[in-house]
Formats: structure tokens, sequence, C-alpha cells
């Protein structure tokens, strides 16, 4: 059976996806901010790229080697441009793009060997279509598409594929704590389908995504946003 390693999982869509491919027989890594005793799991702080190189030894030692890449760890932040400070705006670039792309590279010699592999990046809407304060977020976001497009390409010929999914609003705790209640509702009144995506719904089309009847997809983002990005 196939492993799996998907970051920034101790909560959210990661969780529930790392609970969905263990239901499916994959052997799974999870990561996170939190301290967890669970099986197959480590702390790890993706703000500081030079802790992939922990992350990635610590797994080959006592997992294995990744067949499949989840690069899902990710973190919101609202706010206007005029208040970014330069430290912030790096740990948050780290955290959501520069890490993964940094594990994405440790990974992929091993696929290339095996001649397979499977990657998904969780990007976001807000990389997709633009979010006012929220710039930042939506560069690190957008970065995965060029990303997935050239590395599809670089990695045709072995059986790797590489695609994102950019969720809309997703009920999360990362959700719950950008929006209170009230913001909650204003929000749900603009998604057309009037729902936050469950978190669930991310981890079937993860699922499918890594499953060899997906194996022509390569280089594709994925819009799962209750028809948010449509139009209005
Ligand atoms: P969440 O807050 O529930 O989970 C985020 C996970 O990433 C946690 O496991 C957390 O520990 C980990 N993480 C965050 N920053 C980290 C860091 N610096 N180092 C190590 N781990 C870190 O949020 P979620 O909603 O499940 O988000 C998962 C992914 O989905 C993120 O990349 C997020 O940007 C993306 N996303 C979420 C939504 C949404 O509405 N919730 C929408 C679009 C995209």
């Amino acid at each position: 059976m196939k492993n799996v390693l998907i970051t920034g999982s101790s909560s959210g869509i990661g969780k529930i996806a790392a609970e969905k491919l263990k239901a499916e027989g994959y052997n799974v890594f999870q990561t996170g901010r939190k301290k967890l005793d669970i099986e197959n799991y480590l702390s790890i702080d993706l703000s500081d790229p030079k802790n992939v190189n922990k992350l990635y030894n610590y797994v080959k030692e006592n997992f294995g080697e990744i067949d499949i890449l989840i690069n899902n760890a990710g973190e919101y932040l609202y706010s206007p441009i005029d208040k970014m400070k330069l430290d912030e705006t790096i740990k948050i670039f780290n955290s959501n793009f520069i890490s993964h792309y940094y594990l994405t590279s440790l990974v992929v010699p091993y696929m290339k060997q095996k001649k397979f592999g499977r990657i998904v990046n969780i990007a976001s809407i807000s990389g997709v279509v633009g979010e006012a304060n929220a710039s930042l977020y939506s560069a690190t976001k957008s970065a995965y598409f060029g990303f997935s497009k050239s590395l599809a390409l670089e990695l045709a010929e072995y059986n790797i594929t590489i695609n994102s999914i950019s969720p809309g609003w997703v009920e999360t705790p990362l959700t719950n704590a950008a929006l209170n209640e009230q913001e909650k509702m204003e929000t749900l009144d603009v998604v057309p389908q009037k729902r936050f995506v469950e978190p669930v719904e991310i981890a079937n089309l993860i699922k499918y995504l890594i499953s060899d009847s997906a194996k022509g997809i390569t280089g594709q983002n994925i819009n799962l946003c209750a028809g948010l990005t449509c139009g209005c």
C-alpha cells in the first residue's frame, strides 16, 4: 500500500483527509503545529523551511519513502498591505509555499526512481481570484498554479502527477478563527450554494486525484468552492 504524507493534518481539511485515506488503506504520515500523541505524526513548524530537512529525515527513518504528498498546511492572513511587516510576510510565504516547494523537491527523486508519484497542493480560491486585504495569502496560494503546471511538464514521463485543489470557504478551525458568527452569515450570503464546503468534500477529491483513475490529470487546478468562483 502507498505511503502518503499530509502536512497540516492535525486539524481541519488535512485531518479529515488523513482519516479518509487511512480508511481507504493508505499508510498515512501526518504533521501539524500541535503536539499530538498519535502514530505516524510529527509536530513541526513549517514557517522555517530548514525544518523541512528534519521532517523529511524523520519520515524516511520512521515511516518510509513517500509515494504521495499532500501539501496542505497553511495559514490565512487578513491584513491590508500597509500593515504587513517583512518578518511576518516571509513566515507566511514559508509556511504556505516555500516549505512545501522544498519538501516536494526532497520527495520527487524517489518518485522518479519508482516511476510513480502523486502530489496534491491545497491552494485556495483566494489565489484564483483576488481577495482584498488578503494579498499575501492570495499570492502564496497562486504560487501553486505555476509550480504545478511547470512540475507537471517536468515529471510527466515519470508517471508523477501534480495538481491543486482550490477550496472556497470550508468550515474548519482556520475559518472559525478568521470569521465571527456575523461574518460567517455575510460570507454565506455571497456563496451561490449558501453553504460552507465540507472538509470531506476536499478529502474525496484528494482521494480521486491520487487514484489510478486520475492518472491523466496533471498540472490542473480544481476549484471546490460551492460556486464562489463562477461569477455573480
Ligand atoms: P486548519 O487551521 O484547521 O489546519 C491547518 C493545518 O496546517 C493545521 O494542522 C496546522 O497545524 C497546520 N499549519 C498551519 N501553519 C503551520 C506552520 N507554520 N507550520 C506547520 N503546520 C502549520 O485549516 P484548514 O482550513 O484545514 O486549512 C488547510 C489548508 O486549506 C490551508 O492551506 C488553507 O490555506 C487551505 N484552505 C482553507 C480554506 C478554508 O476555508 N478553511 C479555504 C481555502 C484553502
